[in-house]
């Protein structure tokens, strides 16, 4: 009996080993993982059938697809953060803009943030790219030499807002950066295109002939190094939660006002309270994204960069589990745009 007991009391202790060292243990018993930690160290996305689930500042996505570094008309910045995923419209998306920026006269893109493989939230900077529907786009022109890895890390992004002030610096800001913002604002898939206020106000101004396609582009805090652009949740994707509409009209009215006004540049009177993404647990996050977090990788980053059409869905490294993330049940997320601001807002204030 004691014999039984011994061995049984090494079996419990090895089964602890396991998994304290798979992690388990911290997730059941202590305080729960945060979410940004557990998908911020996903390097591959799952290799399900490309979904998204919740909204762009709660949320995850299944069979991302990375843009390539390198392609003829772009060179996308910043590798070593690994947040050049995007579901697979997107990724076609930035690079049909590319091409067609190019037809424009616009000399190729430099492509920033995307989303992490499987999205989530991330460690540092961004409150949405979540979901894999979002990407920001540099307002730098792309130069003729390919940068090196190294100068893809250091290479600083330009301004295009005067130094203290609210209006755009016209020593940077070309007419190439209005036909760029409106080749991409046309694209029926994006519903919205975020640049600083001043930017806004120039396209404004600026803008003759066709504007209907300014309804899309709106006003937000940052923005003034990068556009973001924002796809809608695609087909298929059922636990994607919508963003509310831009309504119509082109939004150079009160809503635009507002941004020249003292209100929105108050310091943050908290500014040492803790973020959103600081907080979310795998717990906060739709049900789906802990069966997208299990998920099985593909063999390869290679395998699942996008050729110009999406990769196989079969390229999982291992069978896949009986159940995929869209059988697990969806929730609608409880996030809810903060009812207090009249100004539509796409997403939480960043820091
Ligand atoms: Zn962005």
């Amino acid at each position: 009996m004691r014999v039984f007991l011994q061995t049984a009391a090494r079996l419990a202790a090895a089964c602890l080993a396991i998994l304290a060292v798979s992690g388990g243990v911290t997730s059941r018993a202590g305080a729960e993982e945060l979410a940004k930690d557990l998908f911020g160290s996903k390097r591959l996305p799952a290799a399900l059938p490309a979904k998204s689930y919740g909204f762009y500042s709660k949320g995850c996505f299944a069979g991302g697809v990375a843009i390539a570094a390198d392609g003829p008309t772009w060179q996308a910045m910043r590798l070593s953060r690994n947040r050049r995923w995007g579901h697979p419209t997107l990724i076609a998306l930035i690079e049909r803009l590319s091409r067609e920026a190019v037809a424009d006269g616009w000399p190729g893109l430099l492509v920033g943030d995307i989303s992490q493989p499987r999205g989530g939230p991330m460690l540092t900077g961004h409150a949405s790219h979540q979901i894999g529907l979002d990407a920001d786009i540099w307002f730098n022109p792309m130069p003729d030499a390919r940068l090196s890895a190294a100068e893809r890390e250091t290479v600083s992004a330009v301004s295009m807002i005067r130094k203290n002030g609210l209006l755009v610096d016209e020593k940077v800001w070309t007419p190439a950066h209005a036909r760029l913002l409106k080749r991409a604002a046309r694209y029926p898939q994006v519903e919205r295109i975020l640049v600083h206020p001043g930017i806004k106000k120039k396209l404004c101004d600026t803008v003759t002939g066709d504007r209907g396609w300014l309804n899309k582009v709106r006003p937000f805090w940052g923005h003034d190094y990068h556009f973001h652009i924002r796809i809608g949740c695609q087909p298929g994707s059922t636990g994607c939660k919508s963003q509310a509409s831009t309504g119509t009209g082109t939004g150079c009215d009160k809503s635009l006002a507002w941004w020249f006004t003292e209100e929105p540049w108050r310091p943050n009177k908290n500014p040492d309270a803790p973020k959103a993404r600081d907080l979310m647990k795998l717990s906060s996050l739709p049900k789906a994204c802990s069966g997208v977090l299990a998920a099985p990788a593909p063999q390869s980053e290679a395998a699942v960069t996008y050729r110009g059409k999406a990769p196989p869905a079969a390229v999982a490294s291992a069978p896949r589990p009986p159940q995929d993330a869209a059988s697990v049940g969806i929730q609608a997320n409880a996030y809810l745009p903060s009812a207090d601001v009249v100004i539509p807002l796409p997403e939480a204030r960043p820091e």
